[in-house]
């Protein structure tokens, strides 16, 4: 059987941790709002259009130059552009402050719970934003994350929300682990331990996995 303790102790050595987040960004801003176009959209798809609009839009005040519409045409084939645009747009007007292309959010924002009151920013967007930028040990609740949780039986059907899933994982993985959850849990499930056809020929929990989806 898989338990927390046991993934967490060998999958990290399987992964290059140097690597904090697959998105694509120049700075805290930019990290912000490639989250939020993340929801419900691959970090693959994010990448393909960040470059150019943090190229051009590196921080709120840039942001708002190039406006809702500019914003829109640049984003247009990530789900639910429409709302997330406005989100991004009310996000950079209360965030504008005229720091250049090293923009970096000001303390009072480096809590999980002072980035909840900000648009566009729930609860797993502020601990991937904590967790990335200032390693705070929040544990983001992703597709993967959420995934693998029900796959090892680490959380149970009940389980049926990530602010759940978050919940029986912060008392499940030894607190020791929480600063890197998101991120391996992320890069195991989106490379080895995937939905449809895991790799478990190279998988490094092979003798010890149990899991339905195990292919032998
Ligand atoms: S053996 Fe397969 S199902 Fe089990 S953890 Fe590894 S990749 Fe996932």
């Amino acid at each position: 059987m898989i338990t927390p303790q046991k993934f967490f102790e060998i999958v990290p050595q399987n992964l290059n941790m140097n690597i904090r987040s697959e998105l694509y960004s120049v700075n805290d801003f930019t990290f912000a709002v490639a989250v939020i176009l993340s929801a419900q959209a691959t970090d693959k798809k994010v990448n393909e259009v960040t470059p150019e609009l943090f190229r051009i839009a590196p921080t709120p005040n840039k942001m708002l130059e190039l406006g809702i519409d500019g914003l829109k045409q640049h984003i247009r084939v990530i789900s639910f552009f429409n709302n997330k645009a406005n989100s991004i747009i009310k996000l950079a007007e209360i965030l504008a402050d005229g720091q250049g292309t090293d923009w970096k959010f000001p303390n009072k924002y480096h809590t999980r719970d002072e980035l909840m009151k900000l648009p566009g920013i729930g609860q797993k967007t502020a601990n991937v934003i904590t967790n990335v930028l200032w390693g705070a040990p929040n544990i983001g609740v992703d597709t993967h994350v959420f995934r693998l949780a029900h796959r090892y039986g680490w959380v149970g059907a009940a389980d049926n929300t990530p602010e759940k899933v978050e919940e029986k994982l912060r008392k499940k993985i030894p607190s020791k682990y929480h600063a890197i959850t998101n991120h391996v849990m992320v890069l195991f499930g989106r490379y080895t331990c995937t939905a449809l056809r895991p790799k478990c020929e190279t998988c490094p929990l092979f003798d010890i996995c149990n899991a339905a989806d195990k292919k032998c």
